[in-house]
């Protein structure tokens, strides 16, 4: 099987050129057409001949194919891809303002098995490689200018698909990689995020080498009882451990972590946990999104009431920490976040 062109970050393109004796001025070309450009087509334009034909006898250029695609009364739109040993992963394009927000998947399945997770029930299946993160991306895309003609503007990209992103770390990062390329699709740094259980050993190398791109921390309890049950791997990276560890990584100037608290019913939405949420989050470059629990089938979980929601956030307002109550989007198509289970 040939390798994927979408598997290359920019130095990967330019080294397979220069390996081959081929005009290195084609990965600018190159990265433009099926980055910037994205077109479907290979590129025959402002190329040396000899590597069109290189790329045409070496290289795959096929994406993960739409199965199915879900449109919610809120615009929000959940694809349904299908991969090539017919695994099937899950991607969201939330709207804002006549943009998009894309959220990637970066795992068939999960392994961290988080309790109020529909990924999390699916169990583990593998990983994605890098040209299966970014064919959602380009796939996208590509839905958009034909079905919301004079939308395609995908400004953020966050990992909250399923998976945990920094559990297939070399995939993701080479992902980024392509994203950030000046000589493609050119995402600002801070408009991507990667969203952690609080994976310690993938925190670990993200902190070191993808810096800059933003981190949001799945919290969820600042209790050890409660998040053991909600996160797993909490018993094996106690959160003192993960919030410890991020507390020493450089931030840039405008940049800040994200905490993301799932509020669930009777269990983890009392005054006394944003208290606590309030007092280990309190002084640090913190922003908390709370996002009220959204149902799947066979979760025993229930989302709490309006008034318990504003409570919680008034505790955590004391505190004087930026805090916003995430509205749940396509939830009608189960697209919301911690939904996603691509057996559906
Ligand atoms: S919440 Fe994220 S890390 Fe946890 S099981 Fe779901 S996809 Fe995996």
């Amino acid at each position: 099987m040939k390798p994927s062109f979408y598997d290359l970050n920019y130095s990967d393109l330019e080294r397979v050129l220069n390996q081959n004796n081929l005009n290195g001025s084609a990965a600018a070309v190159l990265f433009n057409w099926h980055y910037k450009k994205k077109e479907k087509a290979q590129c025959y334009e402002n190329i040396a001949k000899d590597s069109v034909a290189f790329f045409q006898n070496n290289f795959d250029f096929s994406l993960p194919e739409i199965d199915t695609v879900h449109e919610s009364k809120d615009r929000t739109v959940k694809f349904l891809f299908k991969l090539k040993d017919s695994y099937k992963i899950e991607t969201v394009l939330i709207p804002f303002h006549n943009k998009y927000s894309l959220c990637l998947s970066s795992q068939v399945g999960c392994a961290m098995n988080c309790s109020f997770c529909f990924t999390g029930k699916q169990g583990f299946k593998r990983n994605l490689t890098t040209n299966e993160i970014v064919g959602q991306f380009l796939q996208a895309w590509r839905w958009l200018a034909k079905n919301r003609l004079g939308e395609e503007r995908i400004l953020n990209i966050v990992f909250m698909g399923q998976g945990e992103p920094l559990h297939n770390f070399d995939a993701v990062k080479k992902a980024c990689e392509i994203f950030l390329s000046q000589h493609g699709a050119s995402i600002g740094v801070q408009k991507i995020t990667i969203s952690t259980a609080g994976y310690m050993p993938g925190l670990k190398r993200w902190s070191q080498e993808i810096p800059g791109v933003n981190l949001a921390l799945s919290l969820h309890s600042p209790f050890a009882e409660k998040r053991n049950e909600l996160i797993p791997i909490n018993v094996k990276y106690p959160l003192g451990e993960v919030l410890a560890y991020i507390d020493k990584i450089p931030l840039n100037k405008k940049q800040f972590i994200t905490y993301e608290y799932i509020l669930i019913k009777d269990f983890n939405d009392s005054s006394d946990d944003a208290k606590q949420l309030g007092m280990i989050l309190a002084g640090k470059r913190a922003y908390i999104n709370l996002i009220p629990f959204n149902s799947f089938p066979g979760s025993d979980y229930k989302c709490p009431d309006v008034d318990k929601i504003e409570k919680f956030k008034e505790v955590l307002d004391t505190f004087k920490i930026p805090t916003l109550i995430r509205g749940a989007k396509g939830d009608d198509v189960l697209a919301a976040c911690g939904q996603l289970n691509s057996k559906i």
